[in-house]
């Protein structure tokens, strides 16, 4: 190995990037922390997470600022196919929806006070550089500005995001693809008044205007008063859903008569965000020099509301193995082999159920039986949120010999 200014570089400083380098720091390992946003920044995406996330902010030490945030603790999760409040995990009981620009700026602001984290924001990388056939660190450059600088570490870490550039050039392989899902639109209103107690909430129905057979609305109580409001159509509807935006969105709303009696109370307070560019993929994690952790090795649709706790999951899972390599009781193939292995196990169950391959496993028959079952039985309800804030393993809940276990189970009783 030539120069090496830092252990790692990691490109990209949101939640899967800012939790990587402060995992790292807590195990003494230097870390230049870039990203080409400034922050306080938004970035498109909802924001409900839970306790797995939650607890994850408190071994980064970033949890009490977050808990400080004025936003309504929600109890329950609401969606079209299961009701249950949320579980006690390490002695929290709740899920939070905290717009990015504040919640990815506490973790941003957690980092830069280490003194092993450097962090340089406004700076794009622009390019890899290999050493002898790996990856020995990266080019930037600053956003306004022509120079470019250069930085090399013992691994360069994409923290990137879904369209990952670390990704692209290092040529990591994409499997287990699935076609986008949905669409989803999102904007904040005031005065939206708070259900009791308050919860995560979606509505769903067919939006006929645009052609969707499926629709889906929701209402996350969010910080300083807001409430994120979001509409979504399956990905075919897309197309005409686009053409225009904000008469869609709120025909959609009102076209689901239980979202709409709330959302109808509030005023509108920002513009109307969304995509369809949601691609659902794992992206092999790691080759020689390089890693990914986060939406840049695996990305799926939003609906399930994963995004932010793999990315935490994925992060403290990739850290144990560089700690394992630079320790010396693994080399590094057997380190990053080892944390492909054990991030997909991960996320793996509700990767399968967020993009229906556990419903196509399983067939629709025992599929529909259980989505039955989740209403008629209240304990199943309360796994299964269990299993999507991983108070329980998923693969408990969301694999085809568990769902059909559970109605296998049903049916003899
Ligand atoms: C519409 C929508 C709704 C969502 N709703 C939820 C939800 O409710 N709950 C949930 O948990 N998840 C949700 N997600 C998913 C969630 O946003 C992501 O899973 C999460 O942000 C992943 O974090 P990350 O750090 O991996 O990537 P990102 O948050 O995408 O961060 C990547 C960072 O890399 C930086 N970057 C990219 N390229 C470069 C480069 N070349 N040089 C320097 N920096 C670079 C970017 O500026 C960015 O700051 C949603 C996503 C979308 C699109």
């Amino acid at each position: 190995m030539g120069r090496v200014d830092f252990d790692a570089i990691v490109v990209g400083a949101r939640v899967a990037g800012a939790a990587t380098a402060l995992y790292l720091a807590r195990r003494g390992y230097t870390v230049l922390l870039l990203d080409r946003d400034r922050f306080p920044s938004p970035t498109l995406s909802t924001h409900l997470f839970f306790t797995d996330t939650l607890g994850a902010l408190r071994e980064l030490g970033a949890l009490e600022r977050v808990l400080a945030v004025d936003a309504p603790r929600l109890r329950w999760l609401r969606f079209p196919y299961v009701a249950a409040p949320f579980p006690e995990h390490d002695g929290l009981d709740f899920a939070l929806c905290i717009r990015r620009e504040v919640l990815d700026t506490i973790l941003l602001e957690r980092a830069a006070a280490q003194p092993e984290i450097t962090v340089k924001t406004g700076t794009r990388v622009t390019g890899l550089v290999w050493d002898d056939g790996r990856v020995a660190g990266v080019r930037y450059r600053a956003r306004r500005g022509r120079a470019e600088g250069e930085a090399r570490a013992r691994i360069v870490i994409g923290a990137d995001g879904r369209h990952s550039f670390v990704a692209r050039a290092a040529g990591a392989a994409e499997y287990d693809l699935v076609a986008p899902l949905f669409a989803w639109y999102y904007t904040y209103l005031l005065d939206v008044p708070l259900d009791d107690p308050p919860s995560a909430t979606a509505f769903s129905g067919p939006f006929s205007e645009v052609g969707a057979e499926y629709a889906a609305a929701f209402l996350f109580p969010a910080d300083s008063g807001l409430t994120l409001v979001g509409f979504g159509v399956e990905h075919r509807a897309f197309v005409r859903f686009r053409r225009n935006v904000r008469a869609n969105f709120f025909a959609g709303l009102r076209s689901l008569p239980e979202a709409w009696e709330r959302v109808g109370q509030g005023r509108l307070a920002s513009r109307i965000l969304g995509t369809g560019q949601l691609p659902n993929l794992f992206r092999a994690a790691w080759g020689p020099g390089w890693a990914l952790v986060g939406d840049a090795g695996c990305h799926k649709d939003p609906h399930t509301a994963q995004g932010m706790g793999d990315a935490v999951r994925s992060a403290r899972l990739l850290v144990t193995a560089l700690d394992r390599w630079w320790r010396g009781e693994e080399s590094e193939a057997e380190a990053l082999a080892r944390y492909q292995r054990e991030r997909d196990t991960e996320l793996r169950p509700m990767y399968d159920f967020t993009t229906f391959r556990l419903q196509a496993q399983v067939g629709d028959e025992i599929w529909e039986r259980f989505n039955q079952l989740t209403w008629e039985d209240a304990e199943l309800a309360r796994r299964r949120v269990a299993a999507m804030t991983h108070a329980l393993h998923p693969a408990e809940v969301y694999t085809p010999n568990a769902v059909r276990q559970t109605v296998a189970a049903a049916t003899t009783s």
